[in-house]
């Protein structure tokens, strides 16, 4: 199952939130909770949920939107999962949510939640889930106008259950870690997350854009004679010059590279990250091999390195299943190697 990417970011008081509300998204036919909401915007409640070990390149708060995209957190529907490093934005605030215990009333019908992801009160992890939390009510109650005394717990709605079970036992001091931001207004700001092409006679020229796409092919088509087509970082991609046709002038094909080392640099190796498949990239890739069942991020690349070189590998899932062995045999063969699992030499045809 692929990571789910944000349709928008912004930065709430330092905490990254990324925006991909259910509805907006709803490919699963899941219940959603009344919108507008139920009842009037009263203020905001917090919870806490387990922490949960994630693959590598993401993190808790995807994952629990991504189970609940999947329906598999039952009819648990929050604004807000919150970790150690960012927040994701389930619902829209003037959506009622499901986490209080009390229908499209109550604490589901006039507050907004956040699922605050901890494993126990006080291991630091937990503890930066927690101020991540408290930067993110406290922004909540600034965009509202609501006070401290706005703050709810799970608990506050429903008795028989004790959440936020983490943040509970020191419930003051958490309200003085909000008041503190409260104190500390920054502005929430917007962060682009798509990939733009931008067409423009010259990068620095930026008056010059005549526009900017996030599909190449749309950057391409408006490309005029003299324009080039640039990606986010300013490197050209196409050029049109008059009475040649459109040129492809840089394929942006190092990135791959770029995106191996970052794995094997997960797993433990320490390569510059130069996005150039030299020695010392070569080395540490060939201490693995790639063979039937095998999963994992190394895998996921191979198959993505597969698919872009033209052996298509099926699904891009981090399985290797018979899709992926037939593609890497195909490869091999093309290339006058030993037909068989993926390994040794083979990276040096794979990785060129
Ligand atoms: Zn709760």
């Amino acid at each position: 199952m692929a990571i789910l990417q944000a349709d928008k970011k912004y930065v709430a008081n330092g905490v990254t939130v990324n925006v991909y509300h259910l509805g907006d998204n709803n490919d699963n036919g899941i219940d959603m909770p009344p919108r507008p909401r139920c009842l009037n915007l009263i203020g905001v409640t917090i919870h806490n949920t387990p922490w949960i070990d994630t693959a590598s390149g993401t993190t808790p708060a995807e994952q629990y939107t991504r189970a609940t995209k999947n329906d598999n957190m039952g009819s648990v529907r929050v604004h807000y999962y919150v970790d150690d490093e960012c927040a994701w934005e389930n619902l829209p605030h003037d959506q009622g949510g499901w986490h209080s215990c009390d229908g499209n009333v109550g604490g589901n019908g006039s507050t907004i939640a956040i699922e605050c992801i901890m494993k126990s009160s006080n291991d630091p992890v937990s503890l930066k889930s927690e101020e991540n939390c408290a930067r993110l009510t406290a922004y909540l109650l600034q965009k509202y106008g609501f006070t401290i005394d706005d703050v709810y717990t799970h608990n506050d709605w429903y008795k028989p259950k004790y959440c936020p079970i983490y943040i509970l036992p020191h419930w003051n001091e958490f309200l003085n870690k909000v008041k503190k931001y409260l104190g500390n207004p920054s502005a929430p700001s917007e962060v682009d997350v798509k990939e733009l092409y931008r067409v423009r006679k010259e990068w620095s020229d930026a008056k010059s854009q005549l526009g900017a796409y996030s599909v190449l092919d749309n950057a391409i088509k408006c490309c005029q004679d003299g324009y080039g087509v640039y990606d986010k970082n300013g490197k050209i991609v196409y050029k049109k010059e008059s009475g040649k046709p459109v040129e492809l002038v840089n394929v942006p094909e190092q990135n791959d590279i770029l995106e191996l080392q970052k794995i094997l640099n997960n797993k433990g190796y320490n390569l510059v990250e130069d996005g150039i498949f030299g020695n010392k990239t070569y080395d540490a890739v060939s201490d693995y091999t790639i063979e039937y069942s095998n999963r994992g991020e190394l895998t996921r690349w191979v198959q993505q390195r597969l698919t872009n070189k033209g052996y298509p590998c099926g699904e891009i899932d981090g399985i290797c299943g018979n899709k992926t062995m037939n593609a890497i045999m195909k490869f091999q063969a093309d290339n006058g190697l030993g037909v068989g699992y993926l390994g040794g030499t083979d990276w040096k045809y794979l990785c060129k």
